[in-house]
């Protein structure tokens, strides 16, 4: 929410007579290292009137146990520019408080003993420049020059990161609490936050048991105690404590206290000097979740009992690879809980229906690199009514209602823990705590040999495997074993006809007397269309920025279908309800669970729906754009002409108790023309060769709808305006200098992901957010921002330009266009 006091961030906190304060514009719950860092960050952005409480001491949560590691290099681009901030913050607060942090930049190692590691490795160091990090790829002799109690003897190569470093995780957080209290912030230890009152989905204050403070907003930084904080509200924060181990050796004479930080995760280990000793900490597989039922009472400072049979077989590993960890004594043995989240990412932002509840907590093991960061975008966040950059990998609002359940939580913690270490394999998917949401047609697929992947609890067929082999996924970054079966797929959905189960798709009900008037201020595309039309849309911010991009069916005069994502349904039910205005009468409704999605696609879809149905499917009856009700066999569906392939097709919205029967009548009928069940990794491979946008990956909040190509489809000059039109219209007369484009690979060989830098005649100039391979290119095809200093983005610059994309470290040469590569004129899906 935007700064609207009168005299913005003046205000001091009111307080009663014993001094208690009883207002306070923004309430942190949490003193660790977390809440600190968003209590200064909020002081930093000239908000005086914040409180912090803190139910014990300072620290005494999580944080004063880390482990003290200020990692930079993250899993992704975005979550590395989060953790980038750390050590200039860490320098800073020291210097502005003149307390010390122990901030030391050791520099760090990352070793790879394996080729799928080093491949790994290097496609970390590409982005990493991407990041604006130092990092250099060394050899396994040059690694053990720089850390001679290594044993080089099966490393394969190593990246040394000198920015990254240690610090003491109690120093900076008393450092940040200074430089908080310097900037006008309170800070109430031994005050427990007992409740949060709303008022018409709006934070209106807390109580504590030592009074209520009256506030606008709270941040629940409360790291292994937010899910039940949460829960109080009904606000779903989900996280489960694990127990997490280091070890500390007896002094070691002679140790070199400029040792740089080791990680070895292929041994599931760290190493770092501590005072003369050396310090090994584990991201072990089969971690042992703690306090399922609720985090004690009195936990303070807590130490769990160490458990040597859990870690034996780890430190075992980690000195085949630092002998020394196998000829000394341990002083000590640390087990201290920690919480992760589902996906190991952090949980950020505001609670979707709960205005003004704001959220920084699951940290995942990095919190305390992490927090510095993370503090500031939630600060940031506050102050500016949205996030500072895109964050969506961390926003609480990916996550769906059910992921708090505490059971569900206990199974993939012990999976979580030891992902931050394991092989970030591309297409990767969890074994724990699966099986949660399935389609009506699941255990139909799975006897076709359906192998699934989850995203936002649903099984999604993935792709399918022949009979006589096992639906199982082999990982590599090269080409995994099901590739030749999804390229099979792809083919028969371009040359035939496809069967893909959509059910996930996110299904949102916008209706009632003013819903037309209501949507159409929403989305940037004219929905004010004749029932039984489909307008495909983006939904924009007040920057011009994309906060959804869906479909809306017109169903009715009064009644319109938004269709998303199946991991944005409740981002975008949040973005209706936050942005229909007050005094029109529209109510929003989450209907996915009313309709199963059969999604048949390729240029014989036609012959065969028209096989089984009395309905006129013609171009004449039923073009491009236009959904009608027909008869499937016994049953019926809402057929809508969309497609998401680029091929003729069809999505069927069956009520789902006809969902079996009319499957399997299409499958039935569909022998006489070979359908093919094909997947998700098909029905990716044939969308980027289309070069349609994936929300979430080619465009977030923050890239606006001329940068991600999409103006097509906005109506400008329609009546009332729209969300955006104002930033949108401003950037169209000044020109577009960033802008996604289309990379195509030279060499077939390289397979992009995402992340991978783009350079145009040796200049740095964007990244690849999302790529496949296209089967029918016969290539690796990437969708990226570039960016031009000197002028707007134009298919002629492109042209002009000599392309390269770095894949592991290697610039691949490529085709940039702003055209997709596969039909771009849309002659097929109009056939
Ligand atoms: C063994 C170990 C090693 C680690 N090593 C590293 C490392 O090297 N690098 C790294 O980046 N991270 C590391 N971590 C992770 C890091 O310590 C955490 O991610 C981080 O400290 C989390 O900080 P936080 O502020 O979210 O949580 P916490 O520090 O737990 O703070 C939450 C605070 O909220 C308070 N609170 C709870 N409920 C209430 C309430 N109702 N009212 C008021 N206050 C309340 C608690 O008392 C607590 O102090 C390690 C963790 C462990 C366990």
């Amino acid at each position: 929410m935007a700064d609207t006091s009168a005299t913005p961030g003046i205000r001091a906190a009111a307080t009663a007579g014993n001094g208690f304060p009883t207002q306070a514009r923004v309430v942190v719950i949490g003193g660790g290292i977390v809440g600190t860092s968003v209590a200064y960050h909020l002081t930093e952005r000239g908000w005086r009137d914040v409180v912090l409480v803190e139910r014990k001491r300072l620290t005494s949560g999580t944080t004063w146990h880390a482990a003290g590691l200020v990692g930079q290099l993250r899993a992704t681009y975005n979550m590395s520019m989060l953790a980038r901030y750390a050590s200039e913050l860490f320098e800073d607060v020291e210097r502005r408080t003149g307390l010390g942090t122990g901030f030391r930049r050791s520099g760090s190692i990352l070793l790879a003993t394996t080729e799928g590691r080093w491949e790994e490795v290097k496609r970390g160091a590409s982005m990493a420049r991407l990041c604006g990090l130092d990092v250099e790829l060394v050899s396994a002799t040059r690694a053990t020059e720089m850390w001679p109690l290594l044993d080089p003897a099966e490393v394969v190569g190593a990246a040394f990161l000198p920015g990254d470093g240690v610090a003491n995780p109690t120093d900076v957080t008393q450092a940040l609490a200074k430089a908080a209290r310097m900037g006008g912030a309170r800070i109430l230890e031994h005050t427990t936050v007992t409740g949060i009152s709303e008022q018409n989905g709006r934070v209106t204050g807390v109580s504590t048991e030592r009074g209520d403070i009256a506030c606008e907003y709270i941040v629940n930084c409360t790291g292994m105690w937010a899910r039940e904080l949460g829960a109080r509200n009904d606000v779903a924060i989900p996280l489960h404590a694990s127990e997490h181990f280091y070890l500390i050796t007896e002094p070691i004479p002679g140790l070199d206290p400029d040792l740089p930080v080791l990680r070895s995760p292929d041994d599931t280990a760290y190493v770092r000097v501590d005072t003369g000793k050396l310090m090994v900490g584990f991201f072990e597989p089969g971690a042992k979740p703690w306090a399922t039922d609720g985090i004690p009472a009195d936990a303070e400072f807590v130490t769990l009992p160490p458990d040597w049979d859990h870690i034996t077989p780890f430190l075992e590993r980690a000195a085949r690879r630092v002998p020394i960890l196998g000829e000394v004594g341990y002083q000590l043995h640390f087990n201290g809980p920690e919480s992760f989240t589902p996906d190991d990412r952090y949980i950020l932002g505001e609670a979707p229906g709960h205005r003004g509840y704001f959220v920084a907590a699951g940290f995942n093991s990095v919190g305390f690199a992490g927090g510095g960061g993370a503090g500031r975008a939630v600060a940031d966040w506050l102050v500016d009514d949205h996030p500072p950059m895109d964050l969506w990998e961390v926003d609480i609002r990916r996550f769906m209602p059910f992921q708090r359940s505490r059971r569900y939580l206990y199974g993939r913690t012990t999976e979580t823990l030891g992902l931050l270490y394991d092989m970030h394999w591309p297409f990767r998917q969890y074994e724990t705590s699966r099986g949660v949401r399935r389609s009506p047609l699941h255990d139909r697929l799975a006897a076709r040999n359906a192998c699934f992947g989850e995203v936002g609890g649903w099984e999604r067929a993935n792709w399918y495997a022949p009979p006589g082999v096992e639906p199982r996924y082999e990982y590599s970054y090269g080409r995994q074993n099901w590739f030749p079966y999804a390229a099979e797929e792809h083919r028969a959905v371009r040359e035939g006809v496809g069967l893909f189960d959509q059910t996930s798709f996110g299904k949102i009900l916008v209706q009632g007397r003013d819903a037309e008037r209501a949507l159409g201020w929403i989305c940037a595309a004219d929905i004010a269309v004749e029932p039984g039309r489909i307008v495909y849309t983006q939904w924009l911010n007040d920057r011009g920025g994309v906060e959804a991009d869906v479909t809306v069916t017109r169903l009715a005069e009064d009644r319109f279908l938004v269709v998303t994502t199946g991991t944005q349904a409740v981002r975008d039910m949040d973005w209706l309800r936050r942005n229909i205005p007050s005094d029109d009468h529209a109510t929003v409704t989450d209907v996915t669970s009313g309709e199963t999605v059969i999604s048949v696609m390729g240029p014989r879809s036609r012959e065969l729906l028209a096989s089984m149905s009395d309905a006129d499917l013609s171009n004449e009856a039923l073009p491009f754009g236009a959904v009608r009700e027909i008869d499937l066999g016994l049953g019926y569906a809402r057929a809508a002409r969309t497609t998401y392939v680029g091929e003729l097709g069809w999505e069927l919205y069956v009520p789902s108790e006809f969902a079996t029967h009319v499957y399997d009548e299409i499958v039935a009928a569909g022998e006489a023309f070979r359908l093919r069940h094909a997947g998700y990794h098909a029905l990716n491979s044939l969308r980027i060769e289309k070069a349609y946008r994936h929300w979430g990956h080619d465009m977030s909040d923050e890239d606006t709808v001329l940068e991600s190509g999409l103006g097509f489809t906005v109506a400008w000059d329609k009546p009332g305006g729209f969300v955006g039109r104002e930033a949108v219209l401003q950037q169209r007369e000044a020109g577009v200098s960033r802008r996604l484009a289309v990379l195509t690979l030279d060499d077939p060989e390289p397979l992009m992901y995402h992340n991978e830098p783009i350079w145009r005649d040796g200049e740095l100039v964007g990244r690849i957010t999302s790529a496949m391979f296209g089967h029918t290119i016969g290539r690796s095809i990437g969708l990226g921002y570039v960016r031009r200093s000197d002028g707007p983005v134009t298919a002629d610059w492109l042209a002009a330009g000599g392309f390269e994309v770095e894949v592991a470290t290697r610039r691949v040469p490529a085709a940039a266009s702003l055209r997709a590569p596969y039909d771009p004129t849309n002659a097929r899906i109009r056939a």
